[in-house]
């Protein structure tokens, strides 16, 4: 028998995601935000789940040309924009819309071929302080971008700090709109919390991301309560059952400690999975359709999970790991981290199936 462990990735539930989004920003243009693997989806699987977006936000030159290689036609949009100088040729070649987010970007696009047409994001830095420019360089560079007889259309970008917490976005959106003055071009603005939290921020293109996947982007609420589906669940099996005593230990370390006759399931999941090692003892999981716990220390290739209270599951009994029926959410705010960190750490050696 195979090692139990598999991803299952449901394409009807982020087509399902996709249309939240647009019920909520329902005259935005959507930017599927489709890096880090499609959030570990797999790119071409959820390119394809939600090819009913307008467009694909992602980072890498190399996934933008593979789905234009595949046929996709919309709209991609670098969100970092080029990394150097040769990617400029590429880029206009696949007619790839990019951000612009410093003065070196904008001096590579000298090294766009002659009757290039290019599709340029600027990016404004309203307080995340990462990337973008100051209000004090906006304007010039807008002023330098619309001069230039390659950029064919100006589309005004940020990125939110705190879209999903007690500091919102006004501070940021006030600082948005005194960079940008009187200058009246497309905008776009809104990640998943923005969209979900502040219809004001809408413009003309959304980028929602986490949210495709069914995952919350706020600490206070779950996906299902958002009516987001999850699209993927991590499932394995108990290989091993254990007897602890009072007084036993289990796992590197030690760290759990039971305190009356305990019984263990060893489930075939570890960090070299994608589980967070740092998710201690009482980290929520499913074992044969039950809620229980896991117990120790998360190892590279296995956890122990409770089954003291469900004596009826045993080898081969089903795990949930995250997914239908346990938000990805929980686990990771069990593990002090959010959904985004567990879903994108998916690992390579786990097995990926249509539901
Ligand atoms: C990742 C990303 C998003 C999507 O953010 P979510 O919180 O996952 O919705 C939007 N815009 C930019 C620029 C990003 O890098």
């Amino acid at each position: 028998m195979a090692r139990p462990i598999l991803a299952t990735v449901d394409a009807a539930a982020m087509a399902h995601n996709l249309g939240v989004v647009r019920a909520r920003a329902p005259r935005a243009g959507v930017l599927a935000v489709i890096k880090a693997n499609g959030y570990g989806h797999g790119l071409l699987r959820a390119a394809g789940a939600l090819a009913q977006a307008e467009g694909y936000g992602l980072l890498e030159l190399e996934s933008a040309v593979r789905l234009r290689e595949g046929g996709w036609r919309g709209r991609i949009l670098l969100l970092e924009g080029a990394f150097d100088s040769p990617e400029l040729p590429i880029i206009a070649r696949h007619d790839i819309a990019l951000v612009v987010h410093c003065r070196e970007q904008i001096g590579m696009l000298g090294a766009l071929p002659p009757g290039a047409a290019l599709d340029v994001f600027v990016k404004i830095n309203t307080g995340m302080n990462r990337l973008g420019f100051t209000a004090g360089a906006a304007a010039g560079a807008l002023a330098e971008l619309r001069a230039r007889p390659a950029v064919r259309s100006v589309t005004l970008m940020t990125h939110f700090a705190n879209a999903d917490d007690a500091r919102g976005v006004a501070w940021q959106m006030d600082a948005f709109e005194r960079a940008i003055g009187p200058v009246a071009l497309p905008r776009s603005l809104a990640n998943s919390a923005a969209i979900l939290r502040y219809p004001e921020t809408h413009g003309d293109w959304v980028r929602p991301g986490v949210m495709l996947y069914g995952c919350s982007p706020f600490a206070e609420a779950t996906g299902a309560e958002l009516g987001l589906r999850p699209a993927m669940t991590l499932t394995s099996g108990v290989i091993a059952v254990q007897r602890l005593e009072r007084g036993d230990t289990v796992g590197y370390g030690g760290l759990f400690t039971a305190e009356r006759a305990t019984r263990v399931g060893v489930v075939a999941c570890g960090y070299a999975d994608g589980y967070p090692r740092h998710a201690p003892t009482g980290t929520p999981i499913v074992i044969a359709g039950t809620l229980t716990r896991t117990l120790g220390r998360v190892s590279m290739d296995m956890l122990c999970a409770d089954l003291t209270d469900i004596p009826g599951a045993g080898p081969g009994s089903p795990a949930v790991l995250w997914g239908a029926g346990l938000p990805v959410e929980r686990v990771a705010a069990a593990a002090g981290t959010i959904g985004y960190q567990l879903l994108t750490a998916l690992a390579p050696r786990v097995p990926v199936v249509a539901a």
